[in-house]
């Protein structure tokens, strides 16, 4: 398995992640639109490709399948890094 692959069995659609999402950031996100930093395509938080799986949350680019979110709760602490989402 190379880096870039990903078990697809994990995935969900970015809305399943608005519940999580909205834990973090405090409002609604799944409509809020957002450009990969990688492959510059613009779209809604709830179409990006979501894995919770793990020890937290991972939202992916659906057209490149480059990481924009990650999270994690550590200590009832949020931790977030979107330094691969661009600011429109
Ligand atoms: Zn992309």
């Amino acid at each position: 398995m190379n880096r870039d692959e990903f078990d697809r069995s994990l995935m969900l659609d970015g809305n399943a992640a608005a519940g999580d999402l909205m834990e973090i950031f405090g409002r609604e996100m799944t409509e809020e639109p957002v450009e990969c930093s990688n492959c510059g395509r613009v779209q809604f938080v709830g179409s990006l490709m979501a894995f919770a799986g793990g020890p937290g949350l991972v939202l992916r680019c659906p057209s490149c399948h480059a990481v924009l979110l990650c999270s994690a709760s550590l200590r009832g602490i949020a931790c977030v890094d979107v330094r691969w989402i661009l600011a429109s």
